[in-house]
């Protein structure tokens, strides 16, 4: 017996998932996204979306949770409307609609903070570290003083504090971190709550090439192309259960 959660980190899902996504990818070698008809390019944007919703209480019955007519592959942003328009629709029982918290993680320039502003919309929260050390100083993005260290940090954490409690009315959160280590990520999902999180998964390659086209001087792109590989050299994948 699974719950929802468990099932959707299981061995089962994932090649149901595999063989799902193989079946309705075209002759382009796209899969399209059954709403808006786009194809999807990224595995990170590609949802395996239950139709009938899973809960606690139906997903140990395949017919449901494993039932090839019960999914439907959609984009992530797609994906989010569904959701909204599928609680939105129940007025007569109107409930408030539940905050979704997501912890976008990968390499740096791997493209995390272009996704999130990809997907989000203007009723959504972003935590992004840069913009942090931006917002308080003359830095660019690539500058990060010791010396305002300890204020970025503390207004990091006071973000996560109003994401922790779901506090204010946004719609979704999207936190973006390195997160290249299992137990740092677990322990971020722990202390705000998170309910999803996004691998961005570029390989080593093309985030080493994306530094040529970020403007950087030769000392920072010394640095960068370090933090790229200490980002692969420690990557620790999630691992699926049985
Ligand atoms: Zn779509
Ligand atoms: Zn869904």
């Amino acid at each position: 017996m699974k719950t929802q959660e468990q099932f959707y980190k299981s061995k089962q899902w994932e090649s149901f998932r595999k063989v799902i996504i193989n079946e309705r990818t075209d002759a382009d070698g796209f899969v399209h996204c059954c709403s808006c008809g786009k194809p999807i390019l990224h595995k990170y944007d590609l949802i395996v979306h239950h139709k009938q919703e899973l809960s606690d209480s139906n997903v140990n019955d395949a017919s449901i949770s494993l039932n090839p007519d019960n999914v439907e592959c959609i984009c992530f942003s797609c994906h989010n409307k569904v959701h909204d328009r599928f609680t939105a629709g129940h007025s007569a029982t109107f409930k408030p609609v539940k905050k979704k918290v997501y912890i976008v993680y990968g390499s740096p320039c791997s493209g995390k903070s272009t996704w999130v502003h990809g997907v989000a919309t203007e009723d959504d929260l972003i935590v992004d570290l840069d913009n942090i050390w931006q917002m308080i100083s003359i830095n660019d993005r690539y500058t990060k003083p010791a010396a305002l260290k300890s204020v970025v940090f503390q207004m990091r954490d006071a973000m996560y504090d109003i994401i922790k409690y779901r506090s204010g009315k946004w719609r979704n959160a999207y936190v973006i971190t390195g997160g290249a280590m299992k137990g740092d990520r677990d322990r971020l999902k722990q202390r705000i709550g998170a309910d999803e999180l996004i691998y961005i998964d570029t390989d080593q390659a093309e985030c080493l090439k994306r530094i040529n086209s970020k403007g950087l001087n030769e000392e920072q792109k010394v640095q960068w192309i370090q933090f790229i590989n200490d980002f692969f050299d420690k990557f620790q994948p999630d691992e699926l259960s049985d």
